[in-house]
């Protein structure tokens, strides 16, 4: 009896030992990374880092896997089109290429310090829409009336949440106010009046029109003018829109354009820019996009979109599916244009068909790089 009785005994205890330690197990003690998992968003394929604090205890977001130094990459552009190489002024084109420089150098600070895409690729074309080079805020292009209808529009890759303005006259930046949009409200494209007293509500700068009356473009419009709106429409002088993509260190994707459109275009007229997945797109389990040339092409083939989609559904390299569009069927309409783009493993694409593409990019180990043909 004595013996059944220990028997028993030990039978009890072991079977005690087996429960607790099948509850450290579940606990996670044992585990080696107990502090961080992944969420899949569905609709994007994005690996989020979250604590598993609720579990342990302990939440560890310094251990952040997905994090990663020098993941980071920029590519930037200042617009497609332009004459052919050797027929600007080398003053000006070294004017261009100061510009794009500290652009870029602009985005590659905040994503050196760990800042995100979006917040880099806004500071990038703010930057660029104060410039009177571009046409983008100051020194945008006017429509056939001689006013600057502005268009901008911005994209999370992280969220697929996008916000634009078009059409838009008193908004200093609008590259600002297209983020509020997505930040703020819950739409994606506010237009005119409506967006300006939006931005007003936000805080932003609201101009008089005529801050966006440069001499530069005051005298392209009054050559212009003189010629055919349909010829002029065709030309393939400078366009100027800028543009913004960025990967960061968490492996998040983020694109933003903005323009004044298209010289001498009708009043009212709405290109590319401002229209997600035509001008611009982002999409952290491709990539993201921004493309600048003859909006209505661009619109038509849902050009930003379909890099991502053609990566996604057939599996295309990011240079293959920007290539194919720019290059083949892009030109074989007789859409003038380019894109930059960046896809979620670092890769770059910045192809054009027209004479120049303003555009430069920067990595943490090859440093930044400006090209214009
Ligand atoms: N895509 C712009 C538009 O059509 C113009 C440009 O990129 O130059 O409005």
């Amino acid at each position: 009896m004595k013996t059944g009785n220990r028997c028993q005994l030990s039978i009890l205890n072991f079977q005690l030992i087996i429960i607790i330690f099948t509850m450290l197990l579940t606990l996670g003690v044992f585990s080696q990374d107990t502090a961080i998992s992944g969420i899949r968003h569905p609709e994007s394929g994005i690996q989020d880092q979250v604590s598993t604090g609720a579990v342990t205890g302990i939440a560890e977001a310094p251990q952040d896997q997905g994090a990663r130094i020098g993941r980071w990459v920029l590519v930037i552009h200042g617009g497609a089109g332009g004459p052919p190489q050797g027929s600007m002024p080398e003053e000006k084109e070294q004017q261009y290429r100061e510009k794009l420089s500290e652009a870029l150098s602009i985005g590659t600070a905040i994503l050196e310090r760990g800042g995100s895409s979006m917040e880099a690729v806004e500071a990038v074309v703010l930057f660029m829409e104060d410039c009177p080079l571009f046409n983008a805020g100051k020194g945008a292009v006017y429509n056939d009336e001689g006013v600057a209808e502005l268009d901008a529009s911005i994209m999370d890759g992280s969220t697929l949440m996008a916000g634009a303005v078009t059409g838009v006259t008193r908004i200093k930046n609008p590259i600002a106010a297209a983020h509020q949009v997505m930040l703020k409200t819950k739409h994606v494209l506010l237009m005119g009046e409506g967006a300006e007293l939006f931005a007003k509500e936000q805080g932003l700068e609201l101009v008089d029109p005529s801050y966006f009356q440069t001499p530069a473009r005051t005298e392209q419009f009054d050559r212009m003018k003189k010629s055919q709106r349909e010829q002029e429409m065709k030309d393939d002088r400078p366009k100027g829109t800028v543009g913004a993509v960025a990967l960061d260190n968490m492996g998040n994707l983020a694109a933003a354009t903005s323009t004044g459109g298209l010289m001498m275009k009708m009043k009212g007229r709405i290109g590319d820019t401002p229209i997600i997945g035509a001008g611009t797109y982002a999409n952290n389990a491709t990539c993201a996009v921004s493309c600048t040339g003859t909006g209505e092409y661009f619109m038509r083939n849902v050009i930003a979109y379909d890099v991502s989609a053609l990566m996604e559904y057939r599996g295309w390299s990011l240079e293959e599916a920007a290539n194919y569009l720019i290059h083949d069927k892009l030109k074989s309409q007789g859409g003038g244009g380019g894109l930059i783009a960046v896809d979620k493993e670092g890769n770059v694409a910045m192809p054009f068909n027209t004479n120049a593409m303003f555009r430069g990019y920067a990595k943490p180990k090859e440093g930044s790089v400006v090209e214009i043909y």
